[in-house]
């Protein structure tokens, strides 16, 4: 159905403009009800010039998650990291942070939507949570369960969840909240994954109840070519209160090292753990060091 015509007048900001002229669609639906996909790509200025990280399997994830929630996804993924590159190009960006969104077309009822738009920004963006040692809760806010929603889908509804977790974790001095699953396992942060050192060790919730990240992937990966023992398995907040070291992943915030969880300090120095040795290399494979085997 057609929500407004050329005559249409809506209510914005204090005055009323044509519908048609705000340049925005107010009657998406993703607007109304977060009905929208999006994904986080990195562009890192390497030595073979601007270079996106996993560009192919970013697409894949949001074409995926665009299916999940019956989104219609009639782009080519190719063509797309394409114009990907070239939005990099036109605003001089070298290293960047790339943010394409899928967004329903009008639609005011809550059935799937028959059409679809998208839209790519890129602008330069620091690691998302700093350089710094983190401090983070395990929040009282849990992830939503997989029963209710498709978790491993990237959709904008959700987002809300990780942005009541991790402003509480801040007001309460944190810098990042870690929410249970659906079971009372710590499954992850609000938009990182989740490794714990233990004994030498890595461990790590399973893909079950998690976001799966692609850098968390990358992780894996890494440990198999250190020849790091990765187990993965549900975490109870007390492997987390007892554990040796802990790190998050993500595209936005990369590798970072957790220092406190809640009132536990981690005693082990972060540069001698697992988490900075996968750091290092992590921002090695991104740069695409041809060296970066030996580099760690
Ligand atoms: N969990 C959530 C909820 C996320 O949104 C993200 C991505 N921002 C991640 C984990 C990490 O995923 P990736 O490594 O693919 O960026």
């Amino acid at each position: 159905m057609k929500y407004y015509d050329e005559n249409t007048l809506i209510y914005l900001d204090g005055s009323y403009v044509k519908a048609f002229a705000t340049g925005l669609d107010l009657y998406t639906q993703a607007l109304h009800y977060g009905y929208g996909a999006f994904e986080g790509l990195r562009a890192y200025n390497t030595h073979n010039g601007p270079r996106i990280f996993k560009a192919l399997e970013h697409f894949e994830r949001l074409e995926k998650s665009c299916e999940a929630i019956n989104i219609p996804y009639t782009w080519d993924n190719r063509e797309l990291i394409d114009r990907a590159y070239e939005l990099l190009s036109i605003n001089n960006l070298r290293s960047a942070y790339i943010r394409p969104l899928v967004f329903s077309g009008s639609n005011m009822h809550l059935t799937s939507s028959t059409e679809a738009r998208i839209m790519m920004a890129a602008w330069e963006w620091g690691p998302y949570l700093g350089q710094n040692l983190l401090k983070v809760e395990i929040s009282d806010i849990q992830r939503p369960s997989s029963k209710a929603f498709p978790i491993s889908s990237k959709i904008s509804g959700q987002y809300i969840n990780s942005i009541l977790a991790s402003s509480k974790a801040i007001k309460n001095g944190y810098d990042e909240a870690l929410l249970l699953d659906q079971d009372g396992y710590v499954a992850q942060a609000s938009s990182e994954n989740l490794f714990i050192e233990k004994d030498f060790k890595l461990y790590t919730p399973p893909i079950q109840n998690i976001f799966p990240g692609i850098t968390r992937k990358n992780v894996i990966l890494i440990c198999k070519k250190l020849g790091i023992e990765l187990i993965e398995k549900r975490l109870t907040v007390q492997d987390i209160h007892e554990a040796d070291s802990a790190f998050l992943s993500g595209t936005a915030a990369e590798i970072i090292g957790i220092k406190q969880v809640d009132h536990i300090i981690y005693k082990e120095d972060w540069e001698h753990t697992i988490g900075a040795s996968i750091q290092r290399r992590y921002k090695n494979l991104v740069l695409e060091n041809e060296n970066y085997e030996v580099i760690i």
